[in-house]
């Protein structure tokens, strides 16, 4: 670690030349979306028709909505519905139930999701952000820098598509449905807030107006914005709130996650037990466990009590080995170390789960493709 101090972007507009991505349906509220049609000309129960063909039949295809007439979907797709994505490469792995795809936004920004199925669920991690401002030091997208915040039907296409995909049967396993949603993709979800609660909110609305997934699978990470953590909790839509810790001391986490200095470990696990005590969803606490940097037993010790000193019950580990970034120092920990580190919290009496690191072979860290891209 060189200590190399880091310059924060926290802020929500979008900046430099790109632009702002066209309006498009899914951007609109459901008053909203009446009165789009109703300005094209369109009868208002046009809206209700559109928003069917979009989160029921995962369309947004002028050629699929054949119970509209001609002349009007044309219209309505023409104006309302912009592509947004453009699929640019795809990469499978694990008998092609995990599918990283990298998108192209309509500026040329790039960005990624990943869809992995397994049996009984199927889990699509999404990005809300090109690029990122917070400057993590293993990871990828840090590296980039913030392009712009992406816009709520940039985000909602992305999970429309793996939904649709799963229904058409295009991933191994037959006709299936996304059950799971986690913002861990590129991007800080909390410094993209308006953009992220609307996406949630199409996410977990009831059909036709939105997909009509459960709250509670739907994960929104972040590396510790309090404020916008505590606003989280007073939504009253009970996602399960990932914190994305890495390290329970102040002077090694201010280095790997330089929002830290912003916002100390004690104030970010304060806010997510907060976050509990209002929800009643119980916390994830992510750790990339890195060989020699923050995978000491201590470090184990030192967490598990930090999170005991708020409560018990109220808080999941998650350790997940580093995939490391080609060209970074940083690997992930021996086998032998990360049980050693499970060992320990779950001795607190802490939960933990070693997360799966499903993809890793493809393309290594989340935001790699698109960092390599934009390269
Ligand atoms: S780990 Fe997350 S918050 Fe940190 S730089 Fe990467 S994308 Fe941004």
């Amino acid at each position: 670690m060189t200590g190399t101090p880091v310059t924060l972007d926290l802020s929500s507009p979008s900046r430099g030349p790109r632009g702002k991505p066209p309006r498009h349906f899914v951007d609109l509220t459901p008053e909203q979306r009446v009165a789009a049609v109703t300005e094209l000309g369109e009868k208002p129960f046009r809206a209700k028709q559109l928003a069917t063909h979009y989160f029921t039949h995962l369309t947004a295809s002028a050629d699929a909505m054949t119970d509209l007439p001609k002349a009007s979907r044309d219209r309505l797709v023409g104006d309302l519905f912009p592509q947004l994505l453009t699929k640019v490469r795809t990469m499978t792995a694990d008998g092609g139930t995990t599918v990283k795809t990298l998108w192209h936004l309509f500026d040329g920004a790039k960005v990624e999701s990943v869809l992995m199925r397994y049996p009984g669920r199927s889990t699509l991690c999404i990005s809300s952000q090109a690029g990122c401002g917070l400057a993590c030091a293993f990871c990828a997208t840090g590296k980039m820098g913030l392009l712009r915040n992406l816009s709520t039907a940039e985000i909602v296409e992305q999970v429309r598509e793996a939904a649709r995909a799963l229904a058409a049967g295009e991933v191994p396993g037959g006709p299936g449905r996304l059950t799971n949603v986690v913002f861990m993709g590129m991007g800080e979800p909390l410094a993209n807030y308006k953009a992220v609660m609307e996406t949630v909110r199409r996410l977990v609305a009831p059909a036709p107006d939105g997909l009509g997934m459960s709250a509670r699978n739907v994960t929104v990470s972040t590396v510790g914005m309090v404020p916008a953590m505590d606003r989280l909790a007073d939504e009253g839509i009970p996602v399960t709130l990932a914190l994305s810790l890495h390290a329970p001391d102040d002077e090694l986490r201010s280095e790997l996650v330089p929002v830290n200095t912003r916002w100390s470990v004690d104030e970010a696990i304060d806010s997510a037990h907060r976050y509990f005590e209002r929800t009643g969803r119980r916390v994830s606490i992510e750790y990339a466990l890195i060989r020699d940097v923050n995978d000491h037993a201590w470090r184990a010790d030192l967490l598990g009590e930090k999170l005991n000193a708020r409560g018990k019950g109220w808080v999941h580990c998650n350790p997940i080995p580093l995939n490391p970034v080609p060209g970074s120092r940083w690997t992930a920990s021996d086998p032998a170390v990360e049980q050693e580190f499970v060992a320990r919290l779950r001795a607190h009496g802490i939960p933990t789960t070693v997360r799966d690191t499903r993809g890793s072979e493809i393309d290594g860290a989340c935001g790699q493709l698109a960092a390599e891209e934009t390269r």
